[in-house]
């Protein structure tokens, strides 16, 4: 059996490494390493996939939601709404402009954010929702986009663990997570669905003054170069990244029907196991499973995580303290909010590997081993 991981992006690799190594090549050969011919045809070409107007790339996707927060004006003492349930870095931006984080409850079906629960959290200090679209699978966008409409509110998406996931609405018509906020926000991290060989990030949007906007704080706010209008960051995808990730594009739609496949086999392999909850997929949404993320019934978690690794099957708990409950947010008054489903379910949710590269041997064996333990 080939080695069990997490992710496997170096068999990824070895599959497309003529056409990668020539295009970075290429890349060195220009010299032209920051921006760029190749870097603006990646724009343009992810712009296109992903039916928004407007891509401007930028570092990795902390950055893409830091210059979204101040494309939007926001200022401090302003609120964010959010869930906790989620990777840090979609709430530490805010409070590194000193915008206070209102965590709410997520779906516990879904992990995503409960669009009731927005609706119950906004005030008039609120000035952006930023849903997470986690683990691959879509927040309910139709209504968030409805509750932010009529609360005049601006949505962030923070679509780093779903780029390519389709939302269906009501009437039909699909979109992709990330083209359906305001702003769109993803990450290239070397395991994201679309991953760089290093770091990068995307912001997306349909609007010509916000894209605007993104571009300039994303290049120290200049609107000309030396003209500096407001203050920016120094935040870019280098052009050899973007080399790769434009031939990683052409084969998205690829990785994501292996990733789904994968989970198919989980799915058959736990249905109807009462111990085990598998990740819930509805019909007006793609889950793109960036993670296979099962919730435990009645299992102590630890000692199948331990389990599991004596017996080399790599796992996760993803993630281990919600975002309320960090250090970081005592002086934003985290540990005030009282999320009982978000720590219900920081407290069952375990990881199985998945990624584009895996056989059923491989997740056989890893089947195997989570059944006996749950089972016995
Ligand atoms: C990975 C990730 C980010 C941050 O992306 P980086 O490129 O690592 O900065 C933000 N939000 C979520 C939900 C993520 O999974």
């Amino acid at each position: 059996m080939r080695p069990l991981q997490m992710v496997d992006t170096k068999t990824q690799y070895q599959k497309i490494k003529p056409e990668v190594d020539a295009a970075v090549l290429a890349v060195m050969e220009s010299s032209m390493f920051i921006g760029g011919k190749v870097v603006t045809e990646f724009a343009e070409n992810l712009a296109r996939y992903h039916g928004s107007k407007h891509c401007i790339p930028c570092a990795n996707g902390t950055d893409a939601l830091q210059i979204a927060l101040m494309a939007l004006g926001l200022q401090p003492g302003d609120e964010i709404i959010t869930p906790s349930f989620t990777y840090i870095a979609t709430v530490e931006v805010a409070a590194l402009l000193n915008i206070k984080p209102v965590f709410v409850e997520v779906d516990p079906k879904t992990f995503c954010i409960d669009p009731e629960a927005i609706e119950k959290a906004i005030t008039e200090k609120t000035k952006a929702i930023i849903p997470v679209h986690l683990y691959g699978q879509a927040a309910d966008m139709e209504k968030i986009m409805a509750i932010a409409a009529k609360h005049n509110l601006p949505v962030i998406e923070d679509n780093a663990q779903a780029i390519g996931c389709d939302f269906t609405f009501r009437d039909g018509s699909v979109k992709k997570t990330g083209s359906i906020g305001h702003i769109g926000c993803t990450s290239f991290y070397p395991s994201k669905n679309l991953g760089a060989f290093g770091d990068g990030g995307a912001m997306f949007t349909n609007d010509d003054e916000l894209a605007a906007a993104l571009r300039m704080i994303a290049s120290h706010g200049q609107s000309k170069r030396y003209y500096h209008d407001v203050v920016g960051c120094n935040s870019r995808l280098d052009a050899i990244q973007a080399a790769i990730l434009d031939i990683k594009l052409t084969h998205l739609d690829e990785y994501i029907a292996a990733r789904r496949k994968a989970a198919d086999f989980y799915d058959r392999a736990f249905a109807d196991n009462k111990f085990i909850t598998v990740p819930f997929r509805d019909g007006n949404n793609k889950h793109v499973f960036h993670q296979y993320t099962l919730i435990l019934n009645d299992i102590d978690r630890d000692a199948l995580n331990q389990f599991l690794t004596d017996n080399g099957v790599p796992n996760m708990i993803y993630y281990p303290v919600p975002a309320h409950k960090q250090k970081m947010f005592d002086a934003f008054g985290g540990s005030s909010f009282e999320l009982p489903l978000t720590d219900w379910l920081t407290e069952r949710v375990i990881s199985l590997p998945i990624h584009t590269e895996l056989d059923e041997e491989q997740q056989g064996f890893i089947v195997s081993k989570v059944l006996e333990f749950v089972n016995t």
